[in-house]
């Protein structure tokens, strides 16, 4: 078996994706280089169109389908940065997305995907049946499942942006990464190790119910509960038969940091005073863990801020210090 995600394959993203994805800014943070007392920069993918890196790995599967799988369409199970990524890139391929979801999704989500382009499919009252709807599709429409993170043309694409980050800061001694899944992690580490051992590739994670740390610590793959979490992003599983995330986060990333609901508000309220930069949770426990102090010497530091998508009215709250851990 040789299902190796290699550099090669983040070049050919990279050419394949050009002019649909933004090659986004790398910014000097005046304010974390001072508090770190090394060069940071930050990755500013929050400024991606759809609001997230998620547009990357999307748009390089949808491009990677064959004509007749592109012209059956696609389907995706996602409320969040996923299924607005698929939906925007499927429409402006021109190709048929599905997006299901459960009836318990709130209506402004559901709105949102349709606004996009999106044909929303709804359906049962949880994830799970939702999945079964999936399943019927594929089966009876011909339809292909882009998963979020545990297929190969979608990590090559978020590998994309670690390219970006080579190119435009070649010096870089640590990327701090946020971490779900692990697509955007295993995909940048691998830019980023194939460029040069001597880069630090760091994961960074919420606290609350990071499956992919559990898992790398347990050796295996293994279920956490889901709690509620700033960082809502970053919830979710790896999936018990993960294939690639997994073992590409475990042999090519050197650590992995977990910051509190906390440090997450305070990274949050410092992008927008600090950077003007208006970030979701997700995306700011990069900055988060600088913050904090978790990341020793990191020297010249990359840190992924990885999605925009918050709510404003929780955003407002959050600068205005009217949330607190705890309680929101
Ligand atoms: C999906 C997502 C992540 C995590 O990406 P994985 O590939 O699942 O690890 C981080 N930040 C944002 C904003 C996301 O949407």
């Amino acid at each position: 078996m040789n299902q190796d995600i290699r550099l090669i394959d983040l070049f050919q993203a990279r050419h394949r994706i050009r002019g649909h994805v933004l090659h986004t800014p790398l910014a000097a943070s005046t304010s974390l280089t001072r508090r770190v007392g090394a060069p940071v920069h930050l990755k500013l993918e929050c400024r991606q169109t759809t609001g997230s890196f998620k547009l990357r790995g999307a748009t390089n599967a949808l491009l990677a389908l064959d004509d007749a799988a592109r012209a059956r369409g696609v389907i995706g199970v996602s409320t969040g940065n996923h299924g607005r990524a698929l939906a925007h890139a499927a429409k402006r391929l021109g190709v048929r997305a599905v997006i299901c979801m459960s009836r318990l999704v709130p209506a402004n989500k559901v709105e949102a995907i349709r606004a996009l382009g999106a044909e929303v499919h709804i359906s049962g009252a949880s994830q799970d049946e939702a999945e079964l709807e999936v399943a019927r599709l594929v089966r009876e429409e011909g339809l292909t499942l882009l998963p979020p993170f545990d297929h190969p043309d979608v990590i090559a694409g978020q590998g994309t942006a670690g390219l970006e980050i080579l190119d435009d800061l070649p010096s870089v001694d640590t990327v701090l990464v946020p971490l779900s899944g692990g697509g955007l992690l295993a995909g940048v580490a691998l830019a980023m190790k194939s460029a040069s051992r001597d880069i630090r590739v760091v994961g960074v994670t919420m606290e609350r119910g990071c499956a992919m740390h559990a898992s790398i610590q347990a050796g295996r793959p293994v279920q956490v509960e889901e709690l509620e979490t700033l960082a809502d992003s970053l919830g979710g599983g790896i999936g018990l038969d993960n294939r690639y995330t997994f073992r590409m986060a475990q042999t090519l990333v050197d650590d992995t940091v977990l910051v509190s609901e906390a440090e997450i508000a305070d990274a949050i309220r410092h992008a927008y005073r600090e950077e003007q930069v208006i970030v979701e949770g997700a995306g700011a426990v990069g900055i988060a863990a600088l913050l904090a102090g978790r990341v020793a010497n990191p020297g010249t530091t990359a840190v992924l801020v990885s999605g925009a998508n918050i709510d404003m009215a929780l955003h407002r709250r959050l600068v205005c210090e009217e949330w607190n851990a705890g309680g929101t």
